[in-house]
């Protein structure tokens, strides 16, 4: 029998109203349930959301290098599990386990980094034009914060909202992703450890549209941050900006890789490979459009599709294994889907195409990792985000070309360029419409002390992680001050 997992609300480890439960199942091995969640609703959110309330003034008024201390020490928790976290994220999202030991400890870098914030909040002193009067600005926390999370990085994404709201002096309602809740679970876990006060870290667990819904629109939250679809970020802003809450929306997109004439091609193919397979292609950072110039193309395209079907695939616990399932049925569906919908539109497989069968893949949700060519940019797969393994290679006659087609989707998240032409990488750098620009480095793979956040229909508001991520769950007090009557 699996293990029941309860959600956390006011300092207590609570069943929901309903007393339903739902299962976690490893997407490698269907026959295993991870563990069983709370179905929760309406009514598990608004005790959350009273508590988060409760809590919220002392929290704020507690000096923020002391709230800073349950970040550090939830972090030394975390590290001294972090086997144990990394195998249960591998069987609940089906990542390889080097993958996710490698999301795990960025989890711990985002708490002991955000824990640093505590005792480093700046704000300005300016100058006034009157006599004996000091001015400044301070940052004030926003209040209750809600945070809906995907299932893609379970543990990263609530980690990386979690602590700068928290140590922001907000308090938090936080909705797990149905797909791969237990994750987030065990950052909870580890701050409740470390002694967080009760009230000031809620998790609820349960379905979008109940709980994600009922949160968004309890009047006391303050600040919604969401990391998911563009069909549910999209709704959420129609409701969102009408209550003039702050918001931040990190959504989907169709990541180009360019790759310009003068790139080493075995390194280049490297980068491709890395880019559009590694974690299944299930990263919001993916690349899934390769532009590559016309004199290298064919070479490349050898290099690539080699490579890629070497690729092993498999359980992410096994040693060896490089890319994992597809999170579930739905999604493998959709890839399936989108393979159909490329070749009805003429592109061409190169390489997967399949699910695969047969053994331990009979368990899963396998796919081959696939590449398409005689792509248009106006096709499907061209466009359209799938989050899977599923790679278009678009010909680009010279870089003017390549960056018409990189700039032509309506995503905006991350873009790279392979080329050794400073000239072109500079051009690149100022063209590209993309949030996260990299050069010699797959579209994936940005780290925690830098800002995220992508343009156009990727993202919504002010940038995650690194500094930013503070001017997000503050808002600016400006302050004059004279000193004498
Ligand atoms: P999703 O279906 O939009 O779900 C995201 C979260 O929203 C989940 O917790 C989900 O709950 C919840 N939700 C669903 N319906 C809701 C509603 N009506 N109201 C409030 N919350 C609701 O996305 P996903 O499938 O988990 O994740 C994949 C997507 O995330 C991709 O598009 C990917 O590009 C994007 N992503 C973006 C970034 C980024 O930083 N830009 C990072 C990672 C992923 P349930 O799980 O219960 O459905």
């Amino acid at each position: 029998m699996a293990d029941v997992y309860r959600n956390y609300v006011g300092g207590e480890w609570v069943e929901c109203a309903t007393k339903k439960t739902f299962p976690n199942v490893n997407p490698a091995n269907t026959n295993e349930t991870v563990g069983l969640f709370q179905a929760s609703g309406p009514a598990d959110v608004q005790e959350a959301c009273q508590a988060a309330a409760k809590a919220q003034p002392v929290w704020a008024a507690t000096p923020a290098p002391l709230r800073g201390e349950f970040l550090y020490k939830a972090a030394e928790l975390m590290e001294s599990r972090l086997q144990k976290l990394s195998e249960e994220m591998t069987r609940e999202e089906g990542k390889t386990l080097p993958e996710a030991k490698g999301e795990v400890k960025r989890a711990i870098n985002i708490l002991r980094y955000f824990g640093g914030e505590g005792a480093r909040q700046f704000s300005y002193q300016i100058p006034s034009e009157r006599e004996n009067v000091f001015c400044y600005t301070l940052r004030k926390p926003l209040g209750v914060a809600a945070l809906i999370t995907p299932w893609n990085f379970p543990s990263a994404i609530p980690a990386w909202k979690m602590a700068p709201a928290l140590v922001a002096g907000n308090t938090v309602v936080l909705k797990p992703a149905s797909l791969a809740p237990l994750s987030a679970y065990r950052i909870v876990e580890a701050l409740a450890e470390a002694g967080i006060p009760a009230g000031v870290l809620n998790y609820v667990a349960g379905s979008g549209g109940e709980v994600g819904n009922a949160l968004v629109e309890h009047p006391v939250i303050r600040a919604v941050s969401f990391t998911g679809s563009c069909d549910v970020g999209n709704a959420l802003y129609e409701k969102v900006t009408k209550r003039k809450l702050r918001l931040q929306l990190e959504m989907g997109g169709k990541n180009p890789t360019i790759v310009l004439k003068d790139a080493d091609l075995d390194y280049a193919a490297a980068v491709l490979v890395n880019g559009a397979f590694f974690s299944t292609g299930q990263k919001c950072t993916a690349c899934s459009r390769a532009i590559i110039e016309k004199p290298i193309f064919q070479a490349l395209v050898e290099k690539l599709v080699a490579r890629t079907r070497k690729l092993k695939v498999g359980n992410g616990l096994e040693p060896g294994v490089e890319m994992g399932p597809a999170v579930d049925a739905n999604q493998l569906e959709t890839d399936l889907k989108y393979i159909e919908i490329a070749k009805r539109e003429g592109a061409q497989v190169l390489c997967g195409g399949n699910r695969l069968s047969g053994g331990i893949y009979d368990a899963g949700y396998f796919l081959e990792p696939t590449i398409f060519a005689g792509v248009r940019a106006d096709m499907r797969i061209a466009q359209e985000e799938v989050f899977g393994p599923l790679l278009a290679l678009l010909v680009a006659d010279d870089f003017e070309d390549a960056m018409r087609l990189a700039n032509g989707a309506r995503f905006g998240l991350s873009a790279s360029l392979v080329s050794r032409d400073l000239t072109r990488v500079h051009q690149f750098i100022n063209g590209i419409e993309a949030g996260l620009i990299t050069v010699n480095l797959p579209t994936a793979g940005v780290e925690y002390q830098l800002p995220f956040g992508g343009t156009k229909e990727s993202s919504f508001g002010m940038r995650e992680q690194g500094p930013a991520a503070l001017d997000f769950y503050t808002e600016t007090g400006t302050v004059y001050l004279k000193y004498t009557q």
